[in-house]
């Protein structure tokens, strides 16, 4: 029988590059091994998603999706979209019961790796006593916020969005209650109960996989691994893997931006790319806009519709924009000499990865983090959605490899604000002197992924872990 390793990843292709990137790593380090993912429709439903499986299926038949069928009732796309992805997981616990029950009737499962959003399946896991990790998408911080988070619980009675103070975490600098997670202020929240319930399990887990690498966060890692997120239990086994990045793709060598950047000085473009589901209402475009301009610096901006304000749409739904009705009048012709603006999607790591990129204004995602810190790119953090904010602390005052960004209380930034970021970014000494920084951590992550590199050795450790089960 085959050895085979589950995962189950989260929707969001963020999420699920970084666990495909696992199985290829994991299948690197011992090919007797198999992968199999499983996804849900919803997985695959964007263009972006889709495209992605169907190159990872020709290019690695290892790997194989396992595709679990549609449900009569899925979850409906107007509940708030933290609140979507828990609901689906856990309508599809009995499918992924029976799944798990029918994969192991012909292969040995050495072990299922959860996306820690795809948490609601855990206890299907540990009562087919299957061996279960998470993989944590995000930095070594926020999995030690996230561990921490039910000690925070247990010793406080108000909601953080009433407490109006600083939450001390071990290891990092203290984080203001407004800047946690906006799916977290509140306590009677769904989608608080919901992480709670992450953080208690977690500690369950037979090993934590961390999408980081140890010259990023080190004094994190240290205090994550002493043991001082979990101060009344033990830790479970820390996997500090990444950076868990996609290589390039063949199929980009005729793209637009990729052709432009070729054209462009070495290190001189500014790119803005907001994740897989950012979107700026109308003035903060035009205030985008406005900013670049004054700027003087070269750009590459990639621009989606505003959020529709009333209507039932899918967050990964990405219609075609306007860009005339969008942007200031000329803007386009105006620009052009400097600067490039895409519709919708680009392929952000190999334009990150690009010589004459100099800085990406990024909205503090993990996984775009990881591929600028990989490439050698600083940033200008400009925090969205999810736990972008409290990343906003850690990238700028915890591992310094980004500039603060003044913005309003409800998170409008002004032209000359964004202008006067992006010339110290590009033109002064502070940013030089960041940019220096950040090109060491690409050295760091490179070397840490090379054989002998602190990831690789983290990497053995997990397949010897999962090599470990007798089935
Ligand atoms: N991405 C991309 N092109 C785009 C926008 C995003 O390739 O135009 C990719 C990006 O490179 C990253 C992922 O989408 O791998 C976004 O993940 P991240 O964790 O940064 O943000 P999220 O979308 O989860 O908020």
């Amino acid at each position: 029988m085959e050895n085979v390793v589950v995962m189950y990843p989260s929707l969001g292709i963020g999420h699920l590059i970084s666990m495909v990137e696992l199985g290829e790593l994991i299948i690197s380090q011992d090919p007797t091994l198999t992968i199999k993912i499983l996804l849900t429709p919803q997985h695959y439903e964007t263009k972006s998603t889709a495209n992605y499986i169907k190159n990872v299926t020709s290019a690695t038949p290892t790997i194989t999706f396992h595709h679990l069928p549609t449900l009569p009732n899925p979850p409906d796309y107007s509940t708030p979209f933290f609140d979507l992805v828990f609901e689906l997981i856990k309508s599809y616990n009995p499918i992924v019961h029976d799944t798990l029950l029918s994969i192991s009737k012909n292969s040995n499962i050495k072990g299922v790796i959860l996306d820690f959003l795809s948490n609601d399946a855990f206890d299907v896991c540990k009562s087919l006593d299957l061996p279960t990790y998470y993989l944590f998408t995000g930095s070594a911080f926020g999995v030690g916020m996230m561990l921490y988070l039910s000690t925070i619980h247990n010793t406080t009675s108000e909601s953080f969005k009433d407490m109006r103070s600083y939450i001390e975490v071990p290891g990092t600098p203290p984080i203001y209650c407004l800047d946690m997670p906006v799916t977290l202020l509140d306590r009677n929240f769904n989608s608080y109960k919901n992480v709670i319930k992450i953080s208690t399990n977690m500690t369950k887990a037979k090993g934590l996989i961390v999408n980081s690498f140890a010259a990023l966060e080190p004094r994190f890692m240290k205090s994550l691994t002493n043991g001082e997120h979990i101060p009344d239990g033990p830790t479970p086994q820390l996997y500090f893997v990444g950076p868990l990045i996609r290589g390039d793709s063949s199929d980009n060598s005729n793209d637009k931006c990729l052709n432009w950047l070729n054209s462009q000085p070495k290190k001189s473009v500014v790119v803005l790319i907001f994740g897989s589901i950012g979107k700026f209402k109308n003035d903060q475009l035009m205030e985008i806009a406005k900013g670049l301009e004054k700027s003087g610096q070269r750009f590459l901006w990639v621009v989606r519709n505003p959020p529709p304000e009333n209507e039932k749409e899918h967050a990964f739904a990405l219609k075609e924009p306007e860009l005339d009705n969008l942007l200031p009048v000329g803007f386009l012709g105006r620009t052009k000499e400097k600067g490039l603006v895409v519709k919708n999607w680009s392929p952000q790591g190999e334009i990150l990865r690009h010589k004459s990129v100099g800085g990406f204004v990024c909205h503090c995602g993990w996984n775009s983090v990881l591929e600028a810190m990989h490439a050698g790119v600083p940033l200008i953090a400009w925090p969205l959605y999810a736990e972008q904010k409290m990343n906003r602390v850690h990238l700028v005052k915890g591992i310094k490899v980004a500039l603060w960004l003044k913005m309003s209380e409800d998170g409008f930034v002004t032209a000359d604000e964004l202008a006067e970021r992006l010339k110290e970014l590009m033109v002064e000494e502070s940013g030089k002197k960041l940019r220096e920084h950040v090109e060491e951590m690409s050295a760091s992550a490179k070397a840490a992924m090379v054989d002998g590199g602190s990831s690789r050795v983290a990497l053995a450790e997990l397949v010897g872990s999962l090599n470990s089960v007798q089935v």
